[in-house]
């Protein structure tokens, strides 16, 4: 079994064959969405299918045009463990929208901590001390996973002094930043992820079943061999299930 804990399914040019062949090739998919009206249509693409688990977002690129959504979340948030794509990006081209970002990230964050138990890939970029922040203010929301971190190594800490997790790609360990961070996380913290079809390796956009491109790069990072890291994915992607509660869907 391969591990893909953030990946957009329903954005590939062939949503329904890149979920035939995750489920066939045995990746563990976390199927995120960008905004809750997408979740019905994204979960549709894994019925039926046990290896894809989907996730209900409201992507922070999108919370000033889609906060309508809000209650449409509200009215979803329990039919599933898994929330995601969530978080906050403050990058410069989105400086306009950072309160509308705040309101609701905070507001996601506050429905998971209502519920309890949730797994949530979160989205950080050049936000990073913002998303520990608001995190820290929603005790039992669950396990928050920072998928793709490339914040500095203080707020690193203070993510995993906050028990976070990490989603981490063959996209993120290419460079040498995202090596050295690597390095720095928990190791019985991580799982796998592509980002696809976001992110991109030679042949195009990844796929769920490339993200064994993430092992030899691991493999030196933590001076074990492929085999072991194949190994601890597999064990903390279980772990990281039991963390809400393990169920399946
Ligand atoms: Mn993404």
């Amino acid at each position: 079994m391969m591990v893909d804990f953030h990946c957009h399914l329903d954005l590939y040019d062939n949503p329904a064959e890149v979920a035939e062949h995750a489920q066939n090739y045995g990746v563990a998919t976390l199927s995120v969405t960008t905004t809750p009206s997408a979740f019905a249509g994204t979960r549709a693409l894994g019925a039926g299918k046990s290896m894809i688990r989907t996730a209900l977002g409201l992507h922070p690129e999108l919370a000033h045009l889609r906060f309508h959504e809000l209650s449409l979340f509200d009215d979803l948030i329990a039919s599933t463990q898994y929330v995601g794509e969530v978080g906050l990006d403050g990058s410069n081209r989105f400086a306009a929208t950072q309160s509308k970002q705040l309101e609701v990230f905070r507001h996601v964050l506050r429905r998971c901590a209502d519920v309890g138990g949730r797994l949530l890939s979160v989205h950080s970029r050049h936000a990073c001390r913002e998303v520990v922040d608001a995190i820290r203010q929603f005790p039992g929301l669950g396990t928050p996973v920072l998928h793709w971190y490339t914040g500095g190594v203080r707020d690193l800490e203070a993510a995993i002094e906050l028990d976070c997790w990490f989603s981490v790609g063959p996209a993120m360990v290419a460079t040498s930043n995202g090596r050295r961070l690597v390095a720095r996380m928990p190791p019985d913290r991580i799982v796998t992820e592509s980002d696809g079809p976001f992110a991109r390796g030679e042949a195009g956009p990844l796929h769920p079943w490339e993200v064994g491109a993430a092992y030899g790069p691991l493999s030196n990072i933590w001076n074990v061999d492929r085999a072991e890291v194949d190994s601890r994915i597999q064990q903390n992607f279980m772990r990281l299930l039991a963390t809400g509660g393990g169920t399946a869907s």
